[in-house]
């Protein structure tokens, strides 16, 4: 009988295993992503710490599924240019393949994250869903009418380079100018808080002084926020504008029933955020406002992601990996 699957979500900074079944995640593990190897060390290193944790239901296991970031090289199943590892380029698909001799199957780990919401989490009843991660960078993955969007490498919907602000000095890591994922992306917030910081200097509060030195990280800011420190204020203001600006366009562009939105800098201040987006996007909206919730996978929607996609993995995945 074959009733586990081995599912796997690597981030930049952690990758997370686990085992599954057909109804839920049954145990996950995590471990710090390599930084240091070549194309082949991060499928090699998830081989030994999914045997090593796991290796006893081996013989049990049906399919493997990966949640990556990207972008993605999807026909060949790789991360290639990644800005936000190390490792910027990575093979995926064909080392698992050959060491685990199962179907594995790879996909951006929005994409897969929103499959996950549409398989175990808040997105049951609806067939037009939005997944929205605000983590080291800005994800998004994309279901209309009850079809998973995926594009011809593989990166449809990389809403983090949406144009929040056409007129912009704050550059993303991609190069581009003005992106949501250049305000919000945890990796460049110390670099939009520099910015400010250099333009609001006369606040001379604690949150600016880190801020002039490029020290000023989400965890740090959001501390000074529930402190009241005035130029975290300032800060805050622009993520949540520049929020309102990326969800609007986003309602605007996929007409969803339902957004769902998880990632760490999201999830760890929700109460700071939620509100005043969902407030700050209905001017904006050339469509009804759809119901905007946090997801209830938490931390482990990727490997939820993961586990939908090794249990049935899209029809179109299918023809392009299968
Ligand atoms: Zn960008």
């Amino acid at each position: 009988m074959n009733n586990y699957f081995f599912v796997v979500d690597i981030g930049a900074t952690y990758t997370r295993i686990g085992l599954g079944s057909r109804d839920k995640l049954l145990d996950k593990k995590i471990f710090n992503t390599p930084i240091h190897g070549d194309e082949y060390t991060i499928a090699h290193r998830i081989y030994e710490e999914l045997v090593k944790n796991y290796g006893e239901y081996l013989d049990e296991v049906e399919a493997i599924g990966i949640a990556t970031i990207g972008p993605l090289d999807i026909r060949k199943g790789k991360v290639i240019n990644t800005p936000n590892l190390p490792i910027h380029n990575f093979e995926l698909l064909e080392p698992l393949r050959r060491l685990f001799s199962r179907p594995v199957y790879v996909l951006n780990d929005a994409v897969a994250s929103v499959y996950g919401e549409k398989t175990f989490g808040l997105g049951r009843d609806y067939e037009n869903i939005v997944y929205v991660t605000l983590s080291t960078g800005v994800g998004g993955g994309v279901i209309v009418d009850d079809h998973l969007l995926i594009g011809k490498m593989g990166n449809a919907h990389e809403i983090g380079h949406i144009v929040v602000n056409y007129d912009s000095e704050i550059k993303c890591g991609c190069g581009g100018f003005g992106h949501w994922e250049a305000y919000v992306g945890g990796a460049n917030i110390p670099r939009l808080a520099e910015i400010l910081a250099n333009r609001y200097k006369d606040r001379e509060t604690p949150a600016l002084i880190e801020a002039l030195n490029g020290k000023l990280d989400p965890p740090k800011l959001f501390q000074y926020y529930r402190r009241g420190d005035q130029f975290a204020e300032i800060v805050v203001k622009e993520i949540i504008e520049a929020c309102i600006a990326g969800f609007s366009s986003i309602i605007n562009i996929y007409d969803p029933e339902l957004i769902t939105i998880g990632g760490s800098l999201f999830l760890n201040n929700q109460d700071i955020l939620l509100k005043p987006v969902i407030e700050g996007i209905s001017k904006h909206l050339v469509t009804s406002k759809p119901l905007i919730r946090p997801t209830p996978l938490g931390e482990d929607v990727g490997l939820y992601g993961a586990l939908a996609l090794a249990i049935n993995p899209p029809p179109k995945l299918l023809e392009i990996q299968g």
